[in-house]
């Protein structure tokens, strides 16, 4: 289905649970946070109901992402729902990995067909300093479990922050040189925790690509994603990289996603405050029918660029981890 810019929305990102394992610095704070109230969470059954009535409208591929998605015990039965529902094609998650390793098989099983995995450091004391409780080990066998179970391409998420792991830049592009993963630099966006971001912080894109450089020459990929990413390859290299660029660099004219939170608000724009309630006519009794309306309401409502840097105290406030990225 098209929006009023002339977008084709194929994709949507459904958050299962707005909790999470880990407390990444940029994401959620570690005191203070207030989680959604359990009987808020849609069910497996009304998240399930959303993405058909998406479905029905020409989206094709799903992403399920949080909080960490696997902490919700009945993922795996999702995925396989999902993975079943008519002209759904591509079924992928976002997850921190913690708990990959021993969920890979069966994920892969109901029909998952990629990950991304969060990372942003490989130096285990950096990593959990980064995370507060994350343990690089246990992610790295999720990575490894991945492409055993070739959940492909398996893709890392690598949030680049100034003074903090951008001297690791050019050891994440080492990553792709025997191994097949494809490594997504991200700038760092102003939503989750409102004081986390700064100008200071973010490395732009063209940062990001100088420092590559002063190892590295590469030359421009088209590592299909479906995604926002500009892809590079060293070559000789099996794996990518990659850089979304969402501050410097503006994609919102090929967006091509809407998103849906835990507690069942259908958000058109991950930077904007446009959010429509599909919780309440849902458990009011709403058919297929008037379902597939609302949804097809917020993909017309997608607004046509993001403004998180014009209303940085608005969207500052928002939490990554409901939306899910
Ligand atoms: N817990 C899962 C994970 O970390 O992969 C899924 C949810 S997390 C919110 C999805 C992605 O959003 C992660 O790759 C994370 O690094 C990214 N993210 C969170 N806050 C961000 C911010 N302020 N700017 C840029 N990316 C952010
Ligand atoms: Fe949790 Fe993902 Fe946010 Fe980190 S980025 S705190 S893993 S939701």
């Amino acid at each position: 289905m098209q929006d009023l810019y002339g977008r084709v929305v194929t994709y949507m990102r459904v958050s299962v649970t707005d909790r999470c394992n880990l407390r990444c610095r940029y994401c959620m704070p570690l005191e203070g946070v207030r989680f959604k109230d359990p009987a808020d969470v849609l069910s497996w059954d009304e998240l399930l109901r959303v993405v058909r009535a998406a479905a029905g409208l020409g989206v094709s591929r799903i992403r399920v992402t949080g909080g960490e998605p696997t902490t919700r015990p009945g993922l795996v039965d999702f995925v396989r729902e999902v993975a079943a529902t008519p002209g759904i094609r591509d079924v992928s998650m976002t997850t921190n990995g913690m708990l990959l390793a021993g969920m890979a098989a069966d994920l892969r099983r109901a029909g998952l067909g990629r990950v991304n995995v969060s990372v942003d450091s490989l130096r285990a004391d950096r990593f959990r300093h980064l995370t507060h409780f994350g343990d690089l080990q246990a992610v790295l066998q999720g990575v490894e479990a991945a492409l055993a179970e070739g959940l492909e391409p398996v893709k890392l998420n690598c949030v680049a922050l100034r003074g903090e792991n951008d001297d690791e830049l050019v050891d994440f592009v080492a990553l792709t040189e025997s191994r097949p993963l494809h490594v997504r630099f991200i700038e760092l966006m102003p939503l989750g925790t409102s004081h986390a971001w700064t100008r200071e912080r973010l490395l732009s894109a063209e940062a990001i690509r100088e420092r590559i450089a002063e190892r590295y020459a590469f030359v421009p990929d088209a590592l299909e994603g479906g995604g926002p990413a500009k892809y590079y390859r060293v070559p000789g290299h099996v794996g990518t990289f990659g850089i979304i660029t969402a501050m410097t660099e503006n994609f919102c004219h090929s967006c091509n996603r809407v998103r849906l939170t835990a507690d069942g608000e259908l958000q058109p724009c991950l930077g904007s405050l446009l959010a429509m309630d599909l919780r309440g006519p849902l458990r009011a009794g709403a058919g297929d029918d008037e379902l597939r309306r609302m949804v097809a309401k917020g993909i017309r409502a997608k607004p046509e660029r993001h403004l998180m840097e014009e209303y940085l105290e608005e969207t500052a406030g928002r939490r990554m981890w409901t939306i899910g990225g």
